[in-house]
């Protein structure tokens, strides 16, 4: 089989690794750079995307940016996995809202801006505090604002104005400030068949709006309530292959914060502590292939590298420790990588976080100071 994958980023070479032993060929789309390549490598492959798309059995995306006149070519082959209206629904928080509306999930309450009065109308209808989100282009909490009082109206606007204008069709959704105790995500994946397999729920910690750590959960209630969600959107779209739910959880109620029709970094434990990960299964589904199990193996929690491309290698003598590099060139912030560190128990895992800690620099890695920190202190 052979899969081309828009986007030639981090998902799409963990894809390609994983689909080598099912005999599943990737190429990426560098959509940014309007070029073919090889998702390891990232050589060019001298072809357009027209030629790229009928070579394919199977094209499927890695990221929901994409201009939609791509979507749409794309789609017309026949060969798109999920489909351009749910890549569309990921990429555009007014398309999202509606959808989760329509199949009945339960979202934070909303508005859309794209005056100053609607504005006005928004915080009358949503209250303060409010989250604002560009309906477009929005990733790892970047454009956004935060409104908390009145005062501050007018500088908001300023700049969300700026944002508006920047490009067609843009646009602001407002949204009521959840009180949430914690944040927790499902990944799943549903086959040609309409069969779906979902992961345990991974709970997760941000840093200044980027995914930090994430932990594979037991919580037969919520799973159970997470579980009901993603089948209502899956189904709504007809959705093939894997699709992530991020969600608020309120006192052990659920809303859901937003869509990824995609892969997702909150899945990235998946590779070492599920029975099969999210790549292959997302891999399998496009393909038409039967979906693999989803079961837990071992507990594991995924570590975010940002802006680092050194470890200190004594981690890799450290038992349970996997190091995933992304191959990028090193950027503030960026996402380089990924460590998933597993245990046989929760016990074992939770020391092996705090030994973890020990060796990794604070300033980059503060999250897992932090549960470290938070550990010790309640096991002494
Ligand atoms: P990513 O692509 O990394 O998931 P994003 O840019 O799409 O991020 P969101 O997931 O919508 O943005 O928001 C980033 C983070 O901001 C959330 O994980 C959450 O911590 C916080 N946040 C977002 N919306 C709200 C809200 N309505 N109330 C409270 N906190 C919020
Ligand atoms: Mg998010």
């Amino acid at each position: 089989m052979r899969v081309l994958v828009l986007g030639a980023g981090q998902l799409a070479r963990m894809m390609s690794l994983a689909g080598a032993p099912l005999n599943i060929e990737l190429t990426a789309y560098d959509v940014s750079q309007s070029k073919v390549v090889h998702p390891l490598t990232q050589v060019e492959i001298k072809q357009d995307l027209a030629s790229a798309i009928a070579q394919a059995d199977v094209i499927t995306a890695e990221f929901e940016h994409i201009p939609h006149d791509i979507l749409d070519l794309c789609q017309r082959s026949g060969k798109f996995l999920p489909s351009s209206q749910a890549i569309k629904a990921g990429g555009d928080r007014r398309i999202e809202k509606a959808l989760l509306d329509s199949a009945g999930v339960r979202n934070a309450n909303y508005a859309v801006i794209n005056t100053y009065e609607d504005f006005l109308a928004a915080i009358e209808h949503v209250g303060l505090p409010m989250v604002l989100k560009s309906a477009l282009g929005g990733y790892d909490g970047k454009g956004q604002w935060r409104l908390k009082d009145a005062n501050n109206i007018d500088a908001v606007w300023q700049e969300m104005a700026q944002c508006i204008a920047s490009s067609d069709n843009q646009a602001i959704v407002a949204e009521e400030f959840v009180p949430f105790s914690r944040e927790v995500s499902l990944v799943g994946a549903r086959g040609k068949d309409g069969s779906i397999a979902v992961y345990p729920l991974a709970e997760n910690v941000h840093t200044d709006g980027v995914l930090s750590l994430s932990t594979a959960i037991a919580d037969p209630a919520l799973q159970e309530q997470a579980q009901q969600m993603f089948t209502a959107v899956a189904q709504s779209l007809d959705y093939v292959g894997v699709l992530a739910l991020e969600f608020f959880d309120v006192d052990g109620n659920l809303l859901v914060n937003e869509i990824a029709p995609r892969v997702h970094n909150s899945g990235h434990w998946t590779q070492q502590g599920a029975e099969t990960c999210q790549f292959e299964n997302h891999l399998r589904a496009v393909c038409g292939l039967p979906l693999g199990s989803t079961k837990l193996v071992r507990e594991t929690t995924m570590i975010n590298i940002l802006g680092e491309d050194t470890l200190p290698p004594t981690l890799l003598a450290m038992d349970g420790c996997h190091i995933h590099w992304y191959g990028k060139e090193k950027r503030a912030g960026r996402k380089m990588g990924h460590i998933n560190v597993c245990g046989d128990y929760s016990g074992e895992l939770q020391r092996r976080l705090c030994a973890l800690a020990e060796q990794l620099d604070q300033q980059a890695f503060p999250a897992i100071h932090n549960f470290a920190a938070g550990f010790n202190k309640f096991s002494l």
